[in-house]
């Protein structure tokens, strides 16, 4: 696979590169931003691009508009964050690939970036049709004369700004995608053992599959977060008013038949009526959650079984918050497993959207952990063996 290396070492003055980044930052009710993690994490390629001299053109997605120009998800927060990163003016287009684009495109000198507005303003984006997205494809690729996707985030979505355009210019790597993936076969391909995966977050539908493809390498797999209660309910145990999917009931209760050794579940809860933050709360082991209550945090028994799991560890992953973190009352098993997962000793990996913000919002020293991964869905699939097409479409060589 090239990287942007390569096209650096080719020299890149004056050229005009398109990047495909992962500027999708939370942003609160006044639109500012919460966490600029995605976009510290895209400026080693884009510094480097600058650096070289190319007319950087950055392709972006904001939240999931409806392929619409949708002022609410406008990537102008993100611009003007991007700038003072930079350290230099970013200009947003008032399109995507449309008049603006093309005409701002133009007028770029050397070292100049300017940020496309968000790619999901157009319908093609993520259309399923091929012919679609490459008619929005094609208006990307008149932008430039080189791609570099540096969106590890998005690497599994076959979207225009992706996948399409990268099979129309000489594509490469960015230094994000490269590091992200550099991590993720070290946690594939012979990992240090004893390898321990820790699981949360609220789906267990959304992370059956990376639990399946995950079971027979790990030598421990512990279960937090909503998804637990599913597992427990497996168990036979009563769940009160916790996040429960009735239907993947079975299949857990056939996971923990397979691998009822590797899998451990929480020993406790901490219990609230409702969701908010002055929240009553209390603690009961997992076979006495009662009827009224909702199980919405991982208890201090858990987070001490878990942490002797994880303090033994060579190689840990780590993926989805233990509780609801967003919340105070919440917060203290995210925390307490947040704090193992960085004191261990050897390969750390944390991965989810979410599970990186809640190491941020909780002021825990990211340098503490080996990688922070800020794709959660890509690097759940790259775990659970799926093709990436982002990825795939760039070990291909140029058309
Ligand atoms: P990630 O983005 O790291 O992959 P997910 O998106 O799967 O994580 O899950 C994150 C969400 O899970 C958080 O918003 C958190 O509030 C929620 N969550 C965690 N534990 C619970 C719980 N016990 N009940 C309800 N929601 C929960
Ligand atoms: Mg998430």
């Amino acid at each position: 696979m090239r990287t942007v290396d390569d096209l650096l070492a080719e020299g890149v003055s004056g050229r005009r590169v398109f990047v495909r980044a992962d500027l999708n930052v939370p942003l609160d009710k006044t639109q500012a931003i919460t966490d600029d993690g995605r976009i510290r994490a895209s400026l080693p390629t884009l510094q480097a691009l600058r650096d070289a001299g190319a007319r950087v053109v950055v392709a972006a997605h904001l939240g999931r508009p409806e392929g619409a120009p949708d002022p609410q998800y406008s990537l102008a927060p993100v611009a003007a964050r991007l700038g003072e990163l930079l350290g230099a003016d970013v200009p947003l287009a008032a399109d995507v690939a449309g008049e603006d684009a093309r005409a701002r495109a133009a007028d770029l000198g050397d070292g100049d970036v300017l940020l496309l507005e968000n790619v999901r303003f157009e319908a093609n984006e993520t259309a399923k049709d091929a012919d679609l997205r490459g008619e929005l494809a094609d208006r990307f690729a008149a932008l430039a004369d080189a791609y570099v996707d540096d969106a590890f985030g998005a690497v599994h979505r076959k979207h225009a700004s992706v996948y399409d355009v990268a099979l129309r210019l000489p594509h490469s790597a960015g230094r994000l995608v490269v590091e992200e993936l550099d991590v993720l076969r070290r946690l594939t391909e012979d990992p240090e053992r004893p390898y321990v995966v820790v699981l949360g977050g609220s789906k267990v539908s959304d992370k059956l599959a990376v639990i399946e493809a995950l079971l027979p390498k790990v030598d421990r797999l512990l279960v937090g977060g909503g998804m637990c209660f599913t597992f427990l309910a497996a168990q036979g145990l009563g769940v009160g008013g916790s996040l429960l999917e009735a239907d993947q009931v079975d299949t857990c209760r056939r996971l923990l038949d397979e691998n009822g050794d590797r899998i451990v579940l929480p020993l406790d809860v901490v219990c609230a009526a409702d969701l908010s933050d002055d929240a009553q709360t209390t603690v009961v082991a997992v076979d006495a959650i009662p009827d009224d209550l909702k199980g919405l945090d991982v208890g201090p028994r858990t987070v001490e079984a878990f942490g002797r799991e994880l303090g033994g560890a060579r190689t840990v992953f780590w993926n989805g918050p233990m509780g609801v973190f967003e919340l105070a009352p919440f917060q203290a098993g995210t925390r307490g497993v947040a704090e193992a997962v960085a004191a261990v000793d050897g390969l750390s990996v944390v991965g989810g959207g979410d599970s990186a913000a809640a190491v941020r919002q909780l002021g825990l020293d990211e340098s503490a952990y080996g990688h922070i991964s800020t794709g959660g869905g890509a690097s759940l699939e790259y775990l659970e063996g799926r093709e990436l097409p982002g990825i795939a479409v760039l070990e291909r060589g140029d058309a």
